[in-house]
């Protein structure tokens, strides 16, 4: 990443501790920005014709209260707030909490710690990280053979895609859910310690929504509506629980007082410190940024409005002129990067509304409400009956029951409906009639040299090809 940023020349336009604390669409077609320096304190404002979030939709800690946690004289932090100047080594440590971030860190601070407890009120479904040691030979061709690297990299991202099969509706996709709760249950039963099985296997199935009807007149399998909760890759969890100091404990939390936390059960257990492994505020996207659009609407409040976040191609949203927004609502892939979700979204943003208004051909672009509203449902309709809207708590639902956030099909899907024309879908206000030599200039100017080079170096063997050809055909002439 720090290499990249230095071979674009990036880090003069990057300014550090400094938070946005709101945006306003003004009259005259800009954005006024505020923004605080988090070293100082010090408020301040820029404008800007386009606007672009990139806060994050997993950065956000969820917000818990237990009572009487701030009466803990320990240490108490969040996964996302790890306090990196706290020594550990030696300590008591509670973890509360058991999704991906809690089976990320009991594992690794097990090594250091005196002892580390784990408050865990329900299971999950763990599954063995397909993730190997490449040999020697292996990594030299990496190095050495062309496109081999690249060529692992989409076999690994196509097969990630296709696990998308096992979240929708339908027979099928059932079946395979079946088959990955088999090889799930065989996983922990194998790796865990005896003495958690019943703790660790979920009752919920991984599993099923609703009873299918078979095609042969065959029972079908029992309605049981869960096992919607993200699946955990484990990163060695498991056999962490075999260690002396790692003890599981299956209840939520009572209270937290001065010295430690007593849990549902009744049961006080005294820690040095707690760690809050409880997630992150997944629905509240932007949050606590407050943006407000054409006519000061508050993007908060129209979000409330419809229910839930919701945007053009999880980027675009009616009354927000030049405004985009990165893994933004319904672009989290459940089954592959994110990562990729996002680039997809900063190629789409970089045709749809960056070049057009640098290169002055567009003043501002804003999707209409029609288009957004038709995406929206278009997506929501092909969620229906996926697994994460089963009925189990997760975080993709909000508390109107709206799946906000997942993308319903493979990643690749996404890629291909943002290079769909987009005719129709945004109000338009044109700038200059001499766009096409401001882009003509940017491309020279971003042109890098190896590349007028190659072309200069196509040029001259054009012209050399022409001149022999010219050659051939004037002998016979000059020979007249
Ligand atoms: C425990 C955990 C595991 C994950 N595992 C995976 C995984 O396996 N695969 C996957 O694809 N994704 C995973 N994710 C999701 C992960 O968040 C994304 O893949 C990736 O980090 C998104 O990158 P981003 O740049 O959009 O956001 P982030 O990396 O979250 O960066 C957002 C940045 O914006 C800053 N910011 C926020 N608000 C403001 C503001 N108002 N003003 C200024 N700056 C602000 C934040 O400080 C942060 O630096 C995981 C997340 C977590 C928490």
């Amino acid at each position: 990443m720090e290499a990249t940023v230095d071979k674009f020349g990036l880090r003069h336009h990057m300014h550090f501790r400094v938070e946005c604390v709101s945006a306003s669409w003004n009259e005259d077609g800009f954005w006024d920005v505020r923004l605080r320096d988090l070293m100082t304190g010090t408020e301040y404002a820029r404008t800007a014709s386009i606007l672009v979030s990139a806060v994050g939709g997993i950065s956000r800690p969820r917000d818990v209260k237990f009572p009487g946690m701030d009466t803990f004289q320990g240490e108490m932090f969040h996964t996302a707030r790890w306090n990196h100047k706290y020594d550990y080594r030696g300590k008591r440590m509670a973890v509360i909490g058991n999704g991906c971030s809690a089976a990320q860190v009991v594992p690794e601070v097990a090594r250091q710690v005196a002892h580390v407890t784990q408050y865990a009120r329900s299971p999950q479904w763990y599954h063995e990280r397909p993730n190997r040691r490449f040999t020697c030979f292996e990594r030299w061709c990496f190095r050495h053979v062309p496109l081999l690297g690249r060529i692992l990299r989409l076999r690994l991202f196509l097969a990630s895609d296709n696990m998308v099969t096992t979240y929708g509706p339908g027979e099928t996709a059932t079946r395979l859910r079946l088959r990955a709760e088999a090889h799930a249950r065989d996983y922990i039963v194998s790796t865990a310690p005896q003495k958690y099985h019943h703790l660790l296997v979920p009752e919920f199935p991984l599993g099923m929504l609703r009873p299918f009807v078979r095609r042969d007149s065959s029972p079908s399998p029992p309605d049981r509506s869960a096992g919607c909760k993200r699946r955990i890759f484990d990163p060695g969890y498991l056999e962490s629980l075999h260690l002396p100091n790692v003890e599981l404990v299956p209840h939520g939390i009572e209270a937290i007082d001065q010295t430690g936390i007593v849990s549902t059960d009744g049961v006080k257990i005294e820690f040095d410190v707690i760690v809050l492994a409880t997630g992150f505020d997944i629905q509240r996207f932007l949050a606590p940024m407050e943006v407000y659009g054409r006519g000061g609407r508050s993007l908060s409040q129209q979000w409330q409005e419809s229910r839930g976040a919701q945007a053009y191609m999880g980027t675009y949203v009616n009354g927000f002129p030049n405004f985009a927004i990165l893994f933004g609502p319904n672009t989290f892939p459940a089954h592959n990067s994110v990562l990729f979700a996002s680039e997809v979204q900063v190629a789409f943003i970089a045709k749809t509304l960056l070049a057009p208004v640098l290169d002055r051909q567009l003043s501002t672009v804003e999707v209409k409400r029609t288009a957004e509203d038709q995406w929206v449902s278009r997506v929501h309709s092909r969620l229906r009956g996926g697994v994460f809207e089963a009925g189990c708590s997760n975080w993709y639902i909000n508390s109107h029951g709206r799946n906000s956030a997942s993308w319903p099909g493979y990643a690749a899907d996404f890629w291909k409906e943002s290079l769909k024309p987009q005719r129709g879908v945004f109000l338009k206000t044109r700038q200059s009639p001499w766009w096409m030599w401001y882009r003509a200039k940017r491309w020279m100017r971003t042109t890098s040299w190896t590349a007028y080079g190659i072309l200069g170096l196509l040029m001259l063997w054009m012209m050399g090809g022409q001149r022999s050809g010219l050659g051939i055909q004037s002998s016979p002439r000059l020979g007249v």
